[in-house]
Parts: structure tokens; C-alpha cells; sequence
């Protein structure tokens, strides 16, 4: 009897893992990382507790192609530097879309318009962002950004933004510009009026600015949301809570996952979890959550 149980659950087991596979992915919300991006000793996974395995460029780029592989991510949208970019590309091109990250972790400046356009034209890059422009205390509507913005309107590029907040300690480390108020998903509306046909994902679904979140993805269509790093570092429950708000508002359609894992990859697997474990999705709802919101969004077929 016992093995019986035991027969089951192990089926169950590899059942589960089967659905997991089997499900096609896009994360709209990738970095490649570099080594030494967060520090010479990389800091332990904040939620999980485990350190990152790959050390050098090569080993950071080839774990986490295993993992997407397992995982049967698909698509990626990249953020990072072009040259950071260029290495995954070279290895796995269908995979990795690039996506050009301001301010980048290398602190490469932002290039000039003309350069901006040139990569573009050359396929250097496909998406503008992430923007973590709360981290230096501007938000999207900074004019030194506008330039870029009618560039990315005219040439139909998707902007991507952080939003939201950040790390506790965040303004007495890092960033002593940055501010929670930066953050606000309200703060992208004068861009969305000077740019109607200007695509924004706004990042981390603008938590835990809820109603901010609501009232943009109600007026403005184009906004699509990503779930990223609330979907893995914030408790389960209040992750839940915070999607289940947005799914009962009626914004099923507009909603992406993203794992933002950083340097940490285990957070791929968990953040594709704990949406698995969603008790009021339907599986419709996070095959939209997971492939067609995004293949929409991104134009992939
Ligand atoms: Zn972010």
C-alpha cells in the first residue's frame, strides 16, 4: 500500500513537473548579468538563502540557458548592456531578444539619439529598458529622456520602466536619490499623453501602487503590466492578494510574467511556482499570464 502511495505521489510528481515543462514561457523581465555586478562575493538569494553557482560570465550566461531550457522559457526580453546582450545572443539568438537597461550595472551612459536609432536600425537592441530611472531619482517623464521616447514612439520600440519600489535601505546605499514617490505608476501619464502610441510594460505590476496600477491599465491600453520580483520576493500571499486584485479588475489580457531573477536563477523556477500555485487562476488566465499577453505585446509569433 505504502508503495502505492508512494507510486502515486511520484507520478503525481513528475506530472506536475511535466505541466511545468510543457507550458510555453516568455519572461518579459530578464537580466544578463554580468560577474561582479552585485559585488565581488554575489549575496545570497533574499528569499531562498542560496548563493549563485556561476562565478564567471560564461557560467552565469550558460545557467541560466539550462534553466530556461528547463523551464521551456521560450523568449526572453534581455535587459542589459549591448555587449552583455551580444553573449547570449551569440549563444542561444532565438531565445534572447535584447533590451537596452538604463542605468546599467556596468554605468555605461546612455548613448546619444543618433547612436540609439543606429543600434536599433543594426538590431542591437529591440526594447528600451529597463528604465530604472527611480533609482536616480527622475521618473520616465525627465526631459532628458523625451528624445528617446518620440524615437521609441515613431519606431514602434516597447519601453519598459521600473515602478514600484526597491530593497529596504535602498536611498542609504546605493542610491541616495532614489525615492519611493519616483516609483509611481502615475508618474508615466504625461509621457503617455505627449505619446499616445508609445508601448510601456510597467514593471513589478507598479506594486504596491495597486490603484495607481488600476486606474493606468484602465485608461491607457497600451500599458501592459509585468509580474516580475513581486512573484518570488514579496510573501506569497500578499503577491497573491495583489494579482488576484488585478485579475478581478479585469486585466487578464495585460498582464505578463517576469522573473527579474537578477543574479539569483532559482528565482525563475519560483516565481514560475508560485503562479502555477494561484488558486484563483484558470489555467486560460495564466496561459495568458505566461505566452500570449506577452507574444502579444512583443509582437512574437
Ligand atoms: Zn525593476
Amino acid at each position: 500500500m505504502m508503495i502505492k502511495v508512494y507510486g502515486l505521489l511520484l507520478g503525481l510528481a513528475i506530472l506536475s513537473q511535466n505541466i511545468y515543462a510543457q507550458r510555453r514561457i516568455i519572461d518579459v523581465h530578464f537580466h544578463s548579468r554580468s560577474a561582479g555586478d552585485y559585488g565581488e562575493i554575489p549575496p545570497p538569494n533574499p528569499v531562498t538563502g542560496k548563493k549563485p553557482n556561476a562565478l564567471t560570465n560564461e557560467e552565469i550566461c550558460q545557467s541560466n540557458i539550462a534553466l530556461l531550457k528547463k523551464y521551456n522559457v521560450v523568449k526572453v526580453i534581455s535587459s542589459g548592456s549591448i555587449s552583455r546582450n551580444d553573449d547570449y545572443a551569440k549563444v542561444e539568438g532565438q531565445r534572447f531578444i535584447s533590451s537596452l537597461e538604463y542605468p546599467d550595472h556596468q554605468n555605461n551612459p546612455l548613448p546619444d539619439t543618433t547612436t540609439f536609432v543606429r543600434l536599433f536600425e543594426a538590431k542591437k537592441f529591440f526594447v528600451f529598458g529597463e528604465l530604472g530611472l527611480q533609482y536616480e531619482g527622475r521618473t520616465l517623464d525627465d526631459p532628458k529622456l523625451e528624445p528617446y521616447l518620440a524615437i521609441c514612439e515613431r519606431l514602434e520600440i516597447p519601453v519598459t520602466i521600473h515602478t514600484g519600489e526597491a530593497a529596504p535601505n535602498t536611498p542609504y546605499t546605493c542610491c541616495p536619490k532614489f525615492r519611493i514617490g519616483f516609483g509611481r505608476p502615475l508618474s508615466i501619464e504625461p509621457v503617455l499623453i505627449r505619446h499616445p502610441k508609445l508601448k510601456i510594460q510597467l514593471m513589478h505590476m507598479g506594486y504596491p501602487f495597486l490603484e495607481e496600477t488600476k486606474a493606468i491599465l484602465n485608461v491607457y491600453p497600451q500599458v501592459y503590466a509585468d509580474l516580475s520580483a513581486i512573484d518570488w520576493l514579496v510573501p506569497v500571499a500578499e503577491f497573491h492578494n495583489y494579482l488576484k486584485s488585478l485579475i478581478t479588475a479585469g486585466f487578464e489580457n495585460r498582464l505578463m510574467y517576469g522573473s527579474d531573477q537578477m543574479i539569483w536563477e532559482d528565482a525563475i523556477p519560483l516565481s514560475i511556482k508560485n503562479i502555477e500555485n494561484a488558486p484563483f487562476l484558470t489555467n486560460l488566465q495564466k496561459e495568458k499570464i505566461f505566452y500570449s499577453n506577452a507574444a502579444r505585446f512583443y509582437k512574437i509569433h
